[in-house]
């Protein structure tokens, strides 16, 4: 298969036969425009599909016109002028038999105004507006009235810039004569789900005969919409359980020790898992004596008790004499994360340490040799434990907290941390990945099919759901006077300061101000104060206070957003909630309510509020469940920008909506499978087509 980056000759984009001295080392303007639009080789070219058409194929008539229509006629200039007032533009009448219509060009070329001589028949193709004196098109198109009519609907197609769309249209018509386009599905399968030939709905698509119906076309529910769109699906999952496949193929360490230091652990614990947290360790100490690595996602809402799962977890993996890193997205919650498991794990003789960015030289080298000789046993640390110059001698274990916070590149990263030995026969470390954002399963099933899943779906005994109250800005002082009767009872609060998307200085002076009015109206309590600016040291110092109950509250940014556990705490206040996302606000309110004590979540708003954010408030305040919420976001956001570009790299659909074309999804899962089994020998092709350039998303 030809695949090389599309060079400069216009006729033949990158085929073949193009002479070598053509191509230069450095892509040429042209190619480099082609490859922003992701047009790197023929093959690209042939689904860059239109997102519109112009009907070129009739001539209307000028009385049939209508404000809003693309529609072409064919008239007599009547006249030609330049007008200098309000503004230098030139302005033509043409008419036909039925009535005149206006033309105006506010830059134009003498050649154009030579075209537009008096009397001469022309052709004018454009957007018809109602103008100042009648009917009118502004920058139409003209061209000589005897030339030909088009056959099919003209394709427009995204573009940029400098790229116009006859150049692009006879690129693509190059490709499409010169890429085979054969079909990469056996007929058995495409009489099975009534698909067309790929060959036949990519033409289709390009040039289809102007009888077809315009809204099937731009709406994707044309079938020959419907065969691409099922290809496009298909390749994802074939993909999907090829990384599978790599994955059981690849070797890891079983780790089942003799020891039974989980089962110590657990006893040591002063509660005992709830049931879901314990088929959940189950489902994962199954995974770990394996011989393939383990992929596994943890969901479970905030609060539901992850860390002691991932506890139970590393103890296994210690046990059975290996490594364990545990990686958390931000310095606070690593660092909270460390004197938790530290609490728990060193009576039990196990050596925790410690690897973050802002640790002092000295301390990180120390901690570097314990990780590096293997006498620290389980490693807590920020992406700190995935930079260079961090050896592990024997990681076995890789826990990732709030993974959806971590890139693709970083969970890359850290899982080729452990790949020791020569490939093919390294052993990878096993993964078990965490999140309290949870993705509904059918999205997961898309999107993440190489990734077991496992889910904590009850939250331990005990807990009072928090109450949610919306609250208008002016009510502030009521809100004060809250935080006071909650700090008499013996609790803390927090208080989020708002996003300041346009200045991350003007979110801290924010943040500072707060800290300080509050500090002046609630003058016999101790007010905290937490931001991303500040030194780690004193950052943590801060938050080790809040947790041992000497601050009373704690002003904060959205550096407290994930993992913190203060169980003391009851009340959360986030000003201008309308500016947070819904999983932002969920995640911060689920900082309350750890523990036994009747919490409250306090959104402050600003009105008016926007659509959006009157429906995210709603949602906040009619349900707690973290799947809901996901849900009701998923709905709001898409998936595209639910998944976050940082966690769904490539992978998101260009041609199938994930929302409305479930019935499809399901329809190339099974034909996933079918293919596979049946066919194999043309799965390959299949990929090539769809999937090129993704295998490395696919890999994490
Ligand atoms: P998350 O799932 O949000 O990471 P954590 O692991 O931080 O939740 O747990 C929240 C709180 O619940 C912690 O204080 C933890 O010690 C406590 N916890 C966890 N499991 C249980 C349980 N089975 N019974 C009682 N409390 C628990
Ligand atoms: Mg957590």
């Amino acid at each position: 298969m030809l695949c090389r980056l599309a060079v400069v000759n216009t006729s033949s984009p990158c085929a073949e036969s193009s002479p070598p001295a053509k191509r230069s080392a450095r892509p040429s303007p042209l190619a480099r425009k082609l490859a922003q639009l992701g047009l790197r080789c023929p093959e690209d070219f042939v689904v860059h599909l239109p997102f519109r058409y112009e009907d070129e194929t009739r001539v209307v008539s000028v009385s049939s016109l209508r404000p809003g229509m693309n529609a072409q006629i064919e008239g007599h200039v009547i006249g030609c002028q330049v007008d200098f007032r309000p503004r230098r533009q030139l302005r033509a009448q043409v008419a036909d038999d039925t009535g005149l219509l206006n033309l105006r060009w506010l830059n134009f070329y003498a050649s154009q105004r030579k075209q537009l001589t008096p009397g001469r028949l022309l052709r004018v193709r454009g957007e018809v507006r109602g103008g100042f004196s009648g009917l009118e098109m502004v920058h139409p198109r003209i061209g000589r009235a005897d030339s030909p009519l088009a056959e099919s609907l003209t394709p427009v197609y995204a573009t940029m810039q400098g790229l116009a769309q006859p150049a692009l249209r006879r690129l693509i018509d190059d490709a499409l004569q010169r890429v085979d386009l054969s079909d990469t599905l056996p007929l058995a399968i495409r009489q099975r789900y009534e698909l067309l030939p790929f060959d036949q709905a990519i033409k289709f698509l390009h040039h289809p005969p102007p009888s077809v119906s315009y809204d099937e076309l731009v709406e994707h529910e044309h079938p020959a919409w419907r065969r691409i769109k099922f290809d496009e699906l298909l390749a994802q999952q074939l993909a999907l359980a090829a990384a599978r496949a790599r994955r059981r193929a690849q070797h890891a360490r079983p780790l089942c020790g003799a020891g039974d230091l989980a089962e110590r652990l657990e006893r040591s614990l002063p509660f005992s898992l709830t049931p879901a947290q314990a088929r959940v360790v189950a489902e994962i100490r199954g995974d770990l004596e394996r011989d393939y690595p383990m992929l596994r996602l943890l969901q479970g809402d905030v609060g539901c008790g992850k860390t002691v799962v991932a506890a139970l977890a590393a103890a296994r993996a210690i046990d059975a004499g290996a490594q364990v890193a545990i990686m958390a997205p931000t310095e606070i919650l690593a660092e909270q994360h460390f004197r938790k498991l530290a609490d728990w794990l060193e009576p039990l003789d196990v050596r925790v340490a410690w690897l973050t960015g802002s640790q002092r030289v000295g301390d990180r080298r120390s901690n570097l040799r314990d990780v590096a000789s293997g006498d620290a046993q389980l490693v807590v640390g920020t992406q700190a434990l995935i930079q260079d110059g961090v050896e592990f001698a024997d990681l076995g274990l890789v826990i990732l907290d709030e993974q959806h916070r971590f890139g693709v590149d970083q969970r890359l990263r850290l899982s080729r941390k452990g790949e020791m030995g020569a490939l093919p026969d390294a052993l990878i470390p096993h993964q078990l990945h965490m999140s309290a954002t949870p993705i509904p399963r059918s999205l997961a099933m898309t999107f993440f099919a190489d990734l077991d899943i496992s889910v904590i779906d009850q939250l331990p005994p005990g807990r009072h759901p928090v109450i949610t109250k919306l609250v208008a800005e002016p009510r502030r002082d009521e809100v004060i006077a809250r935080i006071m009767a909650e700090v008499r009872r013996g609790r803390q609060a927090y208080w989020v300061c708002p996003l300041v998307e346009e200045s991350e200085a003007l979110q801290l002076q924010t943040a500072v101000d707060t800290q300080a009015s509050l500090a002046a109206a609630l003058p016999d309590l101790r007010v905290g104060l937490v931001h991303g600016r500040l030194p780690a040291a004193e950052k943590n110092e801060t938050m080790r206070r809040f947790q041992a109950g000497g601050i009373d509250v704690l002003v904060a940014t959205t550096v407290i957003e994930v993992g913190v556990d203060v169980p003391n705490a009851s009340l959360m206040v986030v000003e201008h909630a309308e500016r947070f996302g819904l999983a932002q606000l969920h995640q911060l309110r689920g900082r309350v309510g750890r523990g036994t004590a009747q919490s409250a979540c306090v959104l402050m708003y600003q009105a008016p509020l926007s659509k959006v954010a009157r429906e995210r408030l709603r949602a906040m305040y009619e349900t707690s469940d973290g799947f809901e919420i996901a849900r009701r976001d998923l709905e709001q956001r898409g998936p595209g920008e639910f998944l976050g570009v940082r966690q769904s790299g490539e992978a998101l659909f260009r041609f199938a909506n994930f929302e409305t074309d479930g019935r499809l999804v399901e329809s190339a899962r099974d034909a996933a499978r079918e293919l596979s089994a049946a066919y194999p020998e043309w799965v390959g092709a299949h990929l090539r087509r769809w999937a090129r350039g993704r295998e490395d998303f696919l890999r994490s």
